[in-house]
């Protein structure tokens, strides 16, 4: 059986306890490799390779920098047809979405940290002929990003690439339920020759590697990914010890769809973005707004879409959705959908754990699931479910629909579908989310600063933005 191993001072290390966890395959719900049980042993081993290493990366000329990090990107598209099995078997998706969407980000976000380091600028602020203010920027040292199970090496490479790019060296935590991408990317690190030290990979268990990490005395800098709890645990325990932290959270996106949007296109966006990788993406709309004008017409087209998705095997092209993560998501998915037929919810399709044939009987596969009847305020339109759920209320007006879209502690993302351009630019302006799409769902510009506002998160990456999150500034003003 595979053994993944601990990345850390260039070299793969077993763990120092000599434990190991079990790695499921969700398409099958068979363990099919063991992951490192790490510990405090394994986080101060990496801390101190990644200490050592800040002397010499920090130092390192930008372009040398980007030069490695380049070759980074290079190495991960030919190692890309064993990403995309490797990514699907560990995480349930289909290997057609690993293809399309989460393994050709990864090199993308390499390569856009390694040419952002190179054009970065400073502002000059003149003081009247009488002095200059200028800032610096500076690594900060030693990064800890810890990263979800949902798109493993897309957010792993989202925050590792611009701690890097700055000069800053990096002890990672991938989720311990999805780790074989982040291992495949140690070793193509090993194979493009990143100096020892500047990148550390520590797999374990959040409970047991986490605290370790965050609260480490020679980490100054948190960039986390997860869940709103885990969260909140984090800034708890961090914030008395000053560190700088970005936290990437929770969402419960709305999607509203206006009489006047464009149907066909309103209605295929809806599909997509409430069933696109099972459901789990941080992005994902999983409150589906619709104006009385069409609700009706548009519920019978979504039930139609939604009918049509595969769930299937991850390596068959036909398969729409795959596995979800595991089976205590799988579990914690199916209660909701129970408590939703509780609280007075009709499941117009889906809504039960899907078995299918042969080797895949044991798999965690949920049906697409829509439901309707639940009021806007009740626990299941105001908790993440995380999974292939979305729930579809009628709404009158423009300003009851924002008071319902903003009705949540949430505030990641929302999308809105109208052919009224000024209405689009209004509604997007009252929506409390740090992102807005109109007529159109998960485009995303790695140029524009990413985040939530209000539990959804703290801090924006993404762009200069993450340049600038794992830099600190320092503001020099010269008398002249
Ligand atoms: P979790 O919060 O459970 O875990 C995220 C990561 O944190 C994992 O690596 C986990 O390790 C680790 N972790 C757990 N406890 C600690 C701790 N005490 N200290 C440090 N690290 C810890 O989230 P999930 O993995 O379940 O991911 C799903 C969540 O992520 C959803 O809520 C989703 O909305 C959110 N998300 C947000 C995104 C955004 O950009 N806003 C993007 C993608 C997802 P382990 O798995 O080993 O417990």
């Amino acid at each position: 059986m595979d053994k993944i191993l601990n990345y850390i001072n260039g070299e793969l290390v077993e763990p120092k306890s000599g434990n190991y966890l079990d790695n499921y395959n969700p398409s099958n719900g068979k363990v099919y490799s063991l992951i490192p049980d790490s510990d405090k042993d394994d986080i101060d081993a990496a801390v101190a390779a990644a200490k050592e290493a800040f002397n010499t990366w920090s130092k390192t000329p930008k372009q040398e920098r980007s030069d490695i990090l380049m070759k980074l990107a290079d190495a991960i598209e030919k190692n890309f047809e064993e990403l995309v099995k490797a990514e699907s078997k560990d995480n349930g998706k289909p290997e057609s979405l690993a293809a399309h969407v989460d393994i050709p980000r990864a090199p993308a976000n390499i390569r856009f940290f390694a040419g952002a380091i190179l054009h970065d600028s400073a502002k000059v602020h003149e003081m009247d002929g009488m002095a200059i203010n200028y800032t610096l920027r500076k690594p900060l040292g030693v990064a800890a990003c810890i990263s979800p199970w949902n798109l493993p090496l897309y957010l792993l490479t989202w925050k590792v690439a611009p701690a890097l790019a700055a000069g800053n060296t990096v002890v990672a935590k991938p989720s311990e339920v999805t780790p074989m991408t982040a291992y495949l990317f140690s070793k193509i690190c090993i194979e493009a020759g990143l100096p020892k030290g500047v990148l550390n990979i520590v797999h374990g268990l959040g409970s047991k590697v986490g605290d370790p990490l965050t609260t480490h005395p020679d980490v100054p800098v948190v960039s986390f990914t997860g869940g709103t709890v885990t969260g909140k645990h984090i800034a708890s325990i961090t914030a008395p010890m000053f560190k700088k932290l970005s936290l990437e959270l929770g969402g419960k996106n709305p999607n509203i769809i206006f009489d006047d949007a464009d149907f066909e296109k309103a209605v295929s966006n809806a599909a997509r973005a409430a069933f696109t990788n099972q459901g789990q993406i941080c992005l994902c709309g999983s409150r589906l707004f619709v104006q009385k004008g069409i609700y009706n017409k548009f519920r019978e087209a979504l039930i139609l879409k939604t009918k049509k998705l595969t769930v299937g095997d991850p390596k068959d092209s036909n398969s729409k959705l795959g596995a979800v993560v595991s089976k205590e998501h799988m579990q914690k998915i199916l209660d909701k959908i129970a408590l939703a037929k509780s609280l007075g919810g009709n499941i117009l399709t889906g809504g039960e754990r899907e078995i299918l044939e042969g080797d895949l009987k044991s798999g965690y596969y949920i049906q697409p699931t829509i439901i309707e009847g639940l009021d806007f305020d009740c626990e299941v339109n105001q908790e993440e479910i995380f999974g292939p759920v979305v729930s579809i209320i009628p709404f009158d007006t423009e300003e009851q629909v924002i008071e319902m879209a903003n009705s949540t502690k949430y505030g990641l993302s929302a999308s809105i579908f109208t052919e009224n351009i000024s209405k689009g630019h209004r509604v997007a302006a009252a929506i409390d989310s740090g992102v807005v799409w109109i007529n159109t769902w998960l485009l995303r510009d790695l140029r524009i600063p990413f985040g939530g506002m209000k539990h959804s998160g703290v801090g924006r990456e993404g762009g200069f933005k993450s340049l600038e999150f794992f830099t600190e500034p320092k503001n020099v003003c010269v008398k002249i």
